[in-house]
């Protein structure tokens, strides 16, 4: 039995294949990142600058950038740390759980219907974006 109405979710290369000056014509707002093996490679301990130089652009554009991950280390966890001085971080998020969704949404101060959630897993990411009426978008690799 179906419980949501599964919304088709588009598939992208990575997260620089995105079309985000179309996302913004279409009224998006506030873009969601996971962050293993979206933004960073799953295991990555130090942050890439070129990371955050993406991010800022994306801020440049018009965007509320926020990162939503499951990783369960937070204080002591080095890219954790370093992305929070960029942009709002909820971590152990729980995702495909909407409690996460909600926390970073309220940082973002979006509403779902403007916001976007990027992410690899169809599972973790774009199900609970779906879950939450939020259009998911699924990267294949960093
Ligand atoms: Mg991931």
């Amino acid at each position: 039995m179906m419980l949501c109405r599964i919304r088709p979710t588009e598939t992208t290369e990575s997260v620089r294949t995105i079309d985000y000056d179309h996302l913004y014509a279409s009224g998006k707002r506030a873009l969601i990142f996971d962050l293993d093996n979206t933004l960073a490679r799953r295991g990555t301990k130090q942050l890439n600058a070129s990371i955050l130089a993406f991010l800022e652009l994306l801020g440049d554009k018009g965007f509320q950038v926020g990162i939503l991950t499951n990783r369960r280390r937070n204080a002591d966890d080095p890219i954790v740390h370093s992305l929070r001085k960029w942009v709002p971080v909820v971590s152990k998020a729980g995702k495909p759980s909407r409690r996460g969704y909600r926390k970073i949404l309220a940082l973002l101060d979006a509403s779902p219907q403007a916001s976007v959630m990027i992410g690899d897993r169809w599972f973790t990411d774009c199900l609970g974006a779906v879950r939450m009426g939020m259009h998911s978008i699924r990267v294949r690799s960093v």
